[in-house]
Order: C-alpha cells, then structure tokens, then sequence
C-alpha cells in the first residue's frame, strides 16, 4: 500500500532512506549533533568505541575550520567556496566570515540531499550564502555552475575550504589530481584549507576498516600525500599539523587531551 509505504519510518524527511548511513549524518553522530538517524548513531557509537577520542577529534575539526576561515577573513579574504560542507553545526563557515566581514560570500557544496534540506533552511534569510547540491569531484560542474559563480568571482581571491571531504574520495577519484584542478581556478591570493584523515596512528586504520565497511569512504592517508595536496601554494604557519596545534587560540598545554588524533590539515596560499 504506497500510503504506508510513504509515511513508513523507514523514510526520512524528502524520501531519504533511514536505513543507509551517510557521511553527514554519521559526522554529525561523532560531532554530538541532532541531525541523523539511528543507523547513524550505531556507526558513530563504534567508531567512538575503536577512538574514545573520536568526538575530541571531530570538534577539533570544526573548531580548526573556525580558525582558519577567521584567520583568511582577516587576510582580507571576502568570499569562501566550502566543498563538503556538512550539515549546519555550531560556528558555521559563513557565521564566521559574516562575523568578520558582514559582506562575506560562502558557498557551500554537498551531496547529501539532507544537507542541502537543513541548509536552505538555515540560510533563507541570507542572500550572500547559498548551499548548492553538486558532486565535489566534478571540478568543471563546480567551477562553471551559475549558481556559484553568480555569487563567487573566481578571479578574485577566494578561500577554498576541503575540509574533511577528500578522505571520502576513493583514490580512483585521483584526490591529488582534483586538488590540482580547483588550485589552478583559483585567482593568485587565494587559500586552500584542507584537513584529511592520518594514517599515523593503530587507531586510525582500525577506524579506516570500520567508515569503509560501513560508509564506503573514509581513507587514511599518509602525510606525505596530505602534503601533496598542497603542492603549488605557499604554506602558512606552521604548515600541516594535528589539527588543534595550528594556530590555536590559546597554547596547547595538555598534549594527552589529544592522544590517538589522526587528523591533520592545514592552509596554503596561492602565490601572486
Ligand atoms: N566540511 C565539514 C566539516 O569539516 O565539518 C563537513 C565534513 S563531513 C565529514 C564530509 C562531507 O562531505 C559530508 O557532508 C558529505 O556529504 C560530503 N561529501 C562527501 N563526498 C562528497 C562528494 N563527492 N561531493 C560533495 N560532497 C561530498
């Protein structure tokens, strides 16, 4: 009976299937968030129980995407792609830009249609920011969409955030190559912002085998290739680091609150 099937609470919200995780739901599960569903939750418990430290390691992330989007604001940066964006959290990219800068421009991308859903939500009332749903490997669709170039100007500078995306890019996506094509779009001046993802640590490739089995993306990656990403751009102090040592707001003084992170990143700056 299609009305049963319809109001089944095996379909979410704008017939997203609750049975199958995604990256955004589960992301949103580590992160504390209230935004996902149980099959979610049952990854997020896991990888919560292979890293006690999981959820410091999430938030990590998004407090580091804070200060780097704080920090390129300041840099006179005006206008930020953010590919993967996420479901809305706390402190969003365009929360901090507008904060520094109310004439700031974001452009968000994801391809979870719940992200798009929670997004123009949040965003209606605020016509410098919009979320587009587009597939960030795609390079030539994101950099030629109206809907994104109507509000960003590519040969301006721009703040480029991959921000926990490229680990869920499958290396038949060719990551290093993908990078390469979004740097080369980018007006000199312009900042790439990526956090990926370390193989450095036992926890880490325990964590891999989990998100791979359950998510299908997830990928570890060694610093070198990390590294690599930023090839072509200048790196800003202090290069590419565990996220809360890149320029933290106040020292870090307790190294143990951090044991088993896996995930580093950084900002390189397109050079004039
Ligand atoms: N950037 C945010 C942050 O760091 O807090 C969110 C990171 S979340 C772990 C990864 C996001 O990338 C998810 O929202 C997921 O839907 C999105 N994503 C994964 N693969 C994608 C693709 N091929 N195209 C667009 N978005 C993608």
């Amino acid at each position: 009976d299609e009305t049963e099937a319809e109001t089944s609470p095996e379909w979410g919200p704008g017939g997203v299937d609750m049975g199958v995780p995604s990256v955004a739901r589960v992301y949103d599960a580590i992160l504390g968030g209230k935004d996902h569903f149980a099959i979610d939750r049952v990854i997020a418990d896991k990888a919560m129980a292979v890293m006690p430290n999981a959820r410091t390691g999430a938030r990590a992330n998004r407090a580091i995407l804070e200060r780097g989007v704080r920090y390129m604001a300041r840099e006179g940066i005006d206008q930020f792609l953010d590919l993967g964006s996420g479901l809305p959290t706390a402190r969003n990219t365009h929360e901090v830009a507008q904060q520094e800068n109310p004439h700031a421009r974001v452009v968000y991308v994801d391809n979870d249609p719940i992200v798009l859903a929670h997004g123009r939500a949040l965003l209606a009332e605020n016509d410098r920011t919009r979320v587009v749903n587009a597939d960030v490997r795609d390079a030539r669709d994101v950099l030629t969409r109206p809907e994104i170039t109507e509000l960003l100007d590519l040969k301006r500078p721009l703040g480029l955030l991959m921000v926990a995306v490229l680990h869920h890019l499958a290396d038949a996506d060719d990551p290093t190559e993908l990078v390469r094509t979004y740097r080369e779009a980018l007006a000199p001046g312009s900042y790439l912002f990526i956090t990926h993802f370390c193989d450095s640590t036992p926890e880490g490739r325990e964590l891999e085998h989990l998100f791979l089995s359950t998510l299908g993306s997830g990928r570890f990656r060694s610093r070198a290739t990390i590294e690599g990403f930023f090839a072509g751009t200048e790196p800003v102090e202090p290069g590419v680091v565990l996220l809360p040592y890149w320029r933290p707001d106040t020292p870090v003084t307790d190294e143990s609150a951090y044991a088993g992170l896996t995930m580093i990143g950084g900002l390189g700056r397109v050079p004039q």
